[in-house]
């Protein structure tokens, strides 16, 4: 702390003196009140004054009025050498902290001192729970935060994450998280989520969820046990990055413009991706190739713009047909298109591909050129590649494309699995 401390009394200064090389406080010494108001109006430092107020050329209140103009809050300790004659309604006024007679026990001096001092620390730790709580808020606001209890029940959602999925928080409060969760997320992630979180450690990731009105909305996002003092799990919290932008700025670089289906770039990517994920997990992974037939008479007859609708309807009918969570569906270019699912077994994979054939006939889109059945048809070709294989992706897909062709040379309109 940094003392002011006027004095004249030579004894006197040399005993302070004496008592300041012990101090952990910075005493300045003025010797008389002149100066020492100078000093005050230069310096912003000061945490405590001591003065002694006799031989003054002011008189006491005066003095002590001149200083609370200079410093309102400083504590003021004041020493004297006879009685004062000021009414202690008029001291406390003034905010004095203390008169001490002289001749004073410096101990008493210094017990005022370390009061002094306690508050100050106090009132620094309770500045500094206060700043931290400020910080806790603006730190859940800024993270889309939210906490749940033991059964992943929201107890605690901030502002900027009820804004963000578009509910109101008492819609949220008492729920699970569940009510977030899009259809499409992968439910393996789910379950690693609980598996992480149950063994006391976090889970970082990528979640897709749902707002209310039903759009996508993609966070990265670290969800965290929560420990009491005793190292126990009381909760979990969550932090989160939105990242929807980017991810759709990612969606809009592997898809398609016409048909919103995945575009040939992220096919090639996928199919390295799925071939290795078939071989580790083991499971089949189904290659299918989907060509419009006799397309280039439906432009001739139609003209390019009923060919393009044309190519939308059947995008459609490939999306429906691939909501599994590891089923892609691409355009691979003109009116060519693909599929890449995987874990079915042969009879399924003939009963999935003639529901696509099935549902493309179905449409019933007139195609009077298109050999004698009238309508828009598809012809399909498979290759089913078992994780044993030892095959590249090239070769799958040639395999799946000479399957194809000969589905076209046995009269269209067929599913043909190499
Ligand atoms: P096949 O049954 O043997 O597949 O005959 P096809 O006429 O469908 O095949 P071909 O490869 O000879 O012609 C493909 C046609 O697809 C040529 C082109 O006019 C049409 N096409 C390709 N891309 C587009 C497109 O983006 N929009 C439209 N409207 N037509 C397209
Ligand atoms: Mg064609
Ligand atoms: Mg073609």
């Amino acid at each position: 702390m940094k003392i002011l401390y006027v004095e004249n009394d030579k004894n006197l200064i040399a005993c302070i003196d004496k008592h300041c090389s012990k101090s952990i406080h910075e005493v300045i010494l003025i010797e008389n009140i002149k100066d020492a108001l100078l000093f005050l109006k230069e310096s912003n430092e000061i945490e405590l004054i001591i003065t002694e107020v006799n031989h003054l050329e002011l008189d006491i209140l005066s003095y002590l009025k001149e200083i609370r103009k200079l410093k309102k809050d400083i504590p003021i300790i004041i020493t004297t050498d006879s009685d004062i004659q000021v009414s202690l309604e008029e001291f406390s006024q003034l905010n004095i902290l203390s008169v001490l007679k002289k001749p004073f026990n410096f101990e008493k001096l210094r017990s005022l001192i370390e009061k002094l001092d306690e508050k100050k620390k106090d009132s620094h730790i309770k500045q500094e729970i206060r700043e931290l709580k400020l910080f806790m808020e603006l730190f859940k606001e800024f993270s889309f935060y939210s906490e749940t209890d033991l059964e992943g029940k929201i107890v605690d959602i901030s502002d900027s994450f009820c804004d963000l999925v578009g509910f109101k928080k008492d819609e949220l409060i008492g729920k699970k998280h569940s009510i977030l969760k899009h259809p499409m997320e992968d439910n393996t992630k789910y379950k690693e989520i609980w598996k992480n979180l149950l063994e006391g450690k976090n889970w970082i990731g990528e979640l897709r969820c749902l707002d209310k009105l039903g759009n996508d909305i993609w966070y990265k996002t670290i969800i965290f046990p929560k420990k009491n003092e005793n190292k126990k799990i009381i909760g979990y919290g969550a932090k989160r990055q939105d990242i929807t932008e980017k991810k759709y700025l990612e969606l809009l670089s592997i898809t398609n413009d016409l048909t919103g289906l995945y575009n040939k770039r992220f096919f090639k990517q996928t199919m390295e991706n799925e071939k290795n994920r078939s071989k580790r997990e083991k499971k089949n992974l189904v290659f299918i190739m989907i060509d419009v037939d006799n397309f280039k008479k439906f432009n001739d007859l139609y003209g390019h713009l009923k060919g393009d609708e044309v190519l939308k309807q059947i995008a459609e009918i490939l999306k429906i047909n691939s909501r599994r969570t590891n089923d892609f569906a691409f355009r691979l270019g003109g009116e060519e298109f693909a599929i890449i699912t995987s874990n079915l077994s042969l009879s399924k994979i003939i009963k999935y591909t003639e529901k696509i054939r099935k549902d493309v006939l179905n449409k019933k889109i007139e195609h009077l050129k298109n050999e004698n059945i009238g309508f828009v048809t598809v012809s399909i070709g498979v290759f089913n590649y078992k994780s044993e294989m030892n095959y590249g992706c090239e070769e799958i897909y040639k395999f799946a494309d000479i399957a194809l062709y000969e589905a076209k040379n046995s009269g269209r309109n067929k599913v043909v699995i190499y």
